[in-house]
């Protein structure tokens, strides 16, 4: 096994096992080795990184809590064409849902605006609440070891939520508060233009992927947004510090992710 990938193990705490006179067991392999590409999902319209956004259609989320909410849809924010400051700017003063009201400061999301990578995540925690930046509690120092262990630096990648401002005891996000805030992340994921996606737990990739199916189904394969973005679901960090014995699948996941940026061309800096 070469170093990187006892790296990969030793960073998502999975325990290899080696003796000198023999390779690594078969089922370390085997998992380091997942089927390449078992399928491809392209995502319907209204929620994969649109060319052309619907501002009127509601995120699909059969998971989430349903709301009482019978106040008329708010319109989404036209972000079409602004820059970084402007769209930092833009986050910042958004009332479009109550989140602004609780929270202490927005998470627009952090590292290299030109990155290959971007990864991203569901919405800020108490941490990233106070700090304003995301993943930066426990669940993003494991993320940190993640992408350590595929050879990246935190500071090489993009990083960002589907939702910019906390949601109150970190309670799933709502339909309406996903709805408005997405187009922020489109216009991220324009701006950035990477090469792949990692998209980290449940409720990015189902509202990413307008689906409802579960986070073990998602994981594991290639994905498309509709502009043919190519993604990779895992497990998002907070759910492996809780279930442990998952992460030799997100193992499984980071390594496709890196077979699968390699294949595109890409090349670690
Ligand atoms: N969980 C997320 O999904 N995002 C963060 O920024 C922090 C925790």
């Amino acid at each position: 096994m070469d170093s990187r990938r006892l790296e990969l193990l030793r960073a998502l705490d999975i325990d290899v096992w080696q003796r000198r006179d023999r390779q690594p067991p078969a089922m370390v392999e085997a998992a380091a080795e997942p089927a390449v590409v078992a399928r491809t999902i392209v995502a319907p319209a209204p929620i994969a990184e649109p060319a052309v956004r619907a501002p009127e259609r509601r995120v699909a989320q059969a998971d989430i809590a349903p709301i009482a909410d019978t106040s008329p849809a708010k319109p989404v924010p036209d972000v079409s064409g602004l820059g970084w400051d402007a769209l930092n700017q833009a986050v910042s003063a958004c009332t479009l849902c109550d989140l602004h009201k609780t929270r202490t400061r927005p998470v627009f999301g952090v590292g290299n605006r030109q990155a290959q990578w971007m990864i991203i995540g569901e919405a800020p925690g108490q941490d990233e609440d106070r700090q304003g930046e995301p993943f930066v509690g426990k669940a993003g120092q494991l993320l940190n070891a993640m992408l350590h262990a595929v050879g990246l630096a935190r500071e090489e990648v993009f990083i960002a939520n589907i939702l910019k401002s906390r949601p109150p005891n970190n309670r799933d996000p709502r339909p309406e508060e996903v709805r408005v805030c997405m187009p922020y992340l489109y216009r991220q994921i324009e701006l950035v233009n990477p090469r792949l996606i990692l998209c980290v737990g449940r409720i990015a990739a189902q509202n990413l992927l307008n689906t409802t199916e579960t986070i073990g189904r998602l994981r594991g394969r290639l994905h498309h947004l509709t502009t043919g973005r190519p993604m990779i679901v895992t497990y998002h960090p907070a759910y492996l510090l809780r279930s442990p014995a998952e992460k030799r699948k997100s193992w499984a996941d980071l390594v496709l992710a890196m077979q699968t940026f390699e294949r595109l061309g890409g090349v670690h800096a």
